[in-house]
């Protein structure tokens, strides 16, 4: 059977995993001590928050019919949160989301789905891929020096500056992810023995350092106490991501307070997470299939199609469509 290292254990890597396990002899690496990369959830008891993707939508029908077990099983449920569009502290529209497309979320956590995905397959955890070789196969070597030999194809399921750092030159894709940037973005987390009266679950944020806020404890079956997941603005997050996370932490805290009109400074739980990769910069994206058959190499990642879970999954279905026409 032909032998497939999957780099990274985020949507990507694990939908590819999926979707090629009946082909293939498949072997993921996370550098991570979990799955689920860009769609975590942070658990600090009694505190949970998504801190990466907040929810995802399925407009196309591969996506729709992936995620339909998802669905049957109660891994994931639909989000229907009050919503507003605040710009600076103003609200300055609300609109009936749930009346709209499905947004839908991981249950209890976002982490959930990539847990599912991720049930009977060989994942090395805690292993951060360094470099790649090939002689007659691929060769991987992780972080310690270890060695993985043996393997027929290498998928590279990781962010694109990352993807870039282990991909050779002679990659024929080199030079156009190369061009494809990504942003990033701090996540704020706030915990509260009492609940907030707010009269949104979910809010956009122009003109501010902020670009999200939700009541994370209002999404489906959340565990635990009332919960804020804040996000920056993506120019914020650019200027400020080497700087002291404290000073950092606390510019989003009083911008929050500013945007609500209530204090959050009284939260019982305060922490931060930054994310140097978080989107891309051109949210339009649209990328042919990164799959190089002689070399035996291949790219995906949601940066292949704008950014989001749904670009994740396709980047990583037309990858395995390619591969199992013409390759194994
Ligand atoms: C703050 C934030 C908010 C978001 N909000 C939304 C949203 O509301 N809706 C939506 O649809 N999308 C959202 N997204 C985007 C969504 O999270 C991503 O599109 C999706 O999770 C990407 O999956 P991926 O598998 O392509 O990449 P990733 O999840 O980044 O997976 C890559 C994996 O590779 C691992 N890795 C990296 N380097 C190595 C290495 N050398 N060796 C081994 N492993 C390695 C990483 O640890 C990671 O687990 C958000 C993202 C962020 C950061």
């Amino acid at each position: 059977m032909t032998k497939i290292a999957i780099i990274g254990a985020g949507l990507s890597g694990l939908s590819v995993a999926h979707l090629l396990k009946d082909y293939a002899d498949i072997t993921l690496f996370e550098k991570a001590r979990g799955v689920s990369g860009r769609s975590s959830t942070r658990r600090d008891e009694p505190y949970f928050f998504d801190h990466g993707a907040q929810y995802f939508t399925a407009r196309t029908k591969p996506f729709q019919d992936f995620i339909q077990p998802f669905l049957d099983k109660g891994i994931i449920e639909r989000w229907k949160p009050r919503y507003v569009r605040f710009k600076s502290n103003q609200i300055i529209q609300r609109r009936n989301w749930c009346a709209e497309e499905p947004r839908y979320v991981g249950v209890p956590g976002m982490n959930h789905v990539a847990k599912f995905l991720a049930e009977g397959l060989n994942i090395h955890i805690n292993t951060r891929i360094a470099s790649l070789n090939h002689q007659d196969t691929w060769q991987l070597t992780d972080g310690q020096g270890k060695q993985y030999h043996g393997f027929d194809w290498v998928i590279c399921a990781l962010p694109s500056p990352q993807a870039l750092e282990l991909l050779p030159v002679s990659f024929a894709y080199h030079s156009h992810i190369s061009v494809i940037k990504m942003r990033a973005c701090f996540s704020l987390m706030l915990g509260f023995e009492q609940s907030l009266p707010l009269d949104f679950e979910a809010a956009h944020v122009t003109d501010a350092d902020l670009s999200w806020i939700a009541v994370n404890s209002h999404k489906p079956q959340r565990q635990g106490l009332f919960t804020l997941m804040v996000h920056s603005s993506e120019d914020y997050a650019e200027a400020c991501i080497d700087d002291e996370r404290d000073q950092v932490m606390q510019h989003l805290i009083n911008e929050t307070s500013h945007i609500i009109g209530q204090d959050v400074n009284q939260a019982n739980y305060k922490n931060i997470h930054g994310w140097r990769y978080a989107n891309n910069a051109d949210k339009k994206q649209k990328s042919p299939t990164f799959f190089d058959q002689n070399l035996r190499l291949a790219a995906c990642g949601d940066w292949c199609f704008g950014g989001r879970v749904e670009g994740a999954f396709t980047s990583a279905y037309n990858l395995t469509k390619q591969m199992k026409e013409s390759a194994l």
